[in-house]
């Protein structure tokens, strides 16, 4: 499984994903389409589209990039009257394959009721939309905070080693985030340095792993009795905890 990572927008990113073996080419949230095809265009083919909702920074280059390739679009089946172009229909842990690479369906609800993340778990590769962010999470605008938390949480029991690929480049303003609430976290000042010194270089802080996110990301963090106590918290449930430093990033 061979991944590009493809930039789109302001800070989107969009990936194309090569497997050799059977010469399958597909995409993840093409936000727009020409960065998008520039990069498909080497491969002159795309099979497939995955949409992991319908924001129109992850479907952007969805019809453009269907009609000059003939490929197909693949999404939540409950998000079929908000995908463009969407073909195939997936439902909850759904398994399903593009070429040789199989994928699971995790629902993930909270930024939009219908987010789906796409779980490779032979490679242990998983794209996560705007639901899990590097040092963040996305913000919940269909959902409620419990069931985004309930979202992340399904996220984070996946193999530790998983690689993460979310939709955006937000970790500089994450990881700024998680510095103020979690400011003596060593793992989380390591990881700084190595996510200033990949910024400097303009390139992407992307992937990210479970195993780093459980470490560094405050989302992933409601049970750490540092960050309650710092947040005042100390006896509020977990689902609080998350909430609170939802809103606190909402206006961070
Ligand atoms: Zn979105
Ligand atoms: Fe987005």
């Amino acid at each position: 499984m061979i991944i590009e990572i493809i930039p789109c927008l302001d800070d989107n990113y969009s990936y194309l994903i090569h497997d050799k073996k059977s010469d399958t080419v597909s995409i993840v949230d093409p936000a727009e389409f020409k960065a998008c095809d520039s990069v498909v265009k080497k491969y002159k083919k795309l099979d497939f589209i995955l949409n992991t909702h319908h924001h129109a920074d992850h479907v952007g280059g969805n019809l453009e990039l269907k009609k000059k390739y003939n490929s197909k679009v693949l999404g939540f089946g409950l998000d079929k009257n908000r995908i463009p172009g969407i073909d195939v229909l997936l439902k909850e842990n759904q398994k399903h394959e593009i070429g040789n690479l199989k994928f699971e369906v995790i629902f993930v609800p909270g930024h939009t009721n219908t987010h789906i993340s796409f779980f490779f778990y032979n490679e242990k590769v998983v794209f996560t939309g705007d639901t899990l962010f590097s040092l963040g999470c996305g913000r919940v605008f269909e959902g409620s905070h419990k069931e985004m938390y309930k979202s992340l949480n399904k996220i984070k029991s996946l193999p530790a080693d998983t690689k993460i690929y979310c939709g955006h480049e937000y970790t500089k303003s994450n990881l700024n985030f998680c510095l103020t609430y979690d400011p003596n976290n060593i793992a989380l000042k390591k990881k700084a340095k190595d996510i200033q010194i990949k910024l400097k270089k303009g390139i992407p802080t992307i992937p990210t792993t479970i195993d780093a996110e459980i470490k560094t990301n405050i989302f992933l963090r409601c049970n750490d009795p540092v960050i309650r106590q710092t947040l005042n918290l100390k006896t509020s449930t977990e689902d609080e905890v998350f909430s609170k430093l939802r809103d606190l990033k909402d206006s961070f």
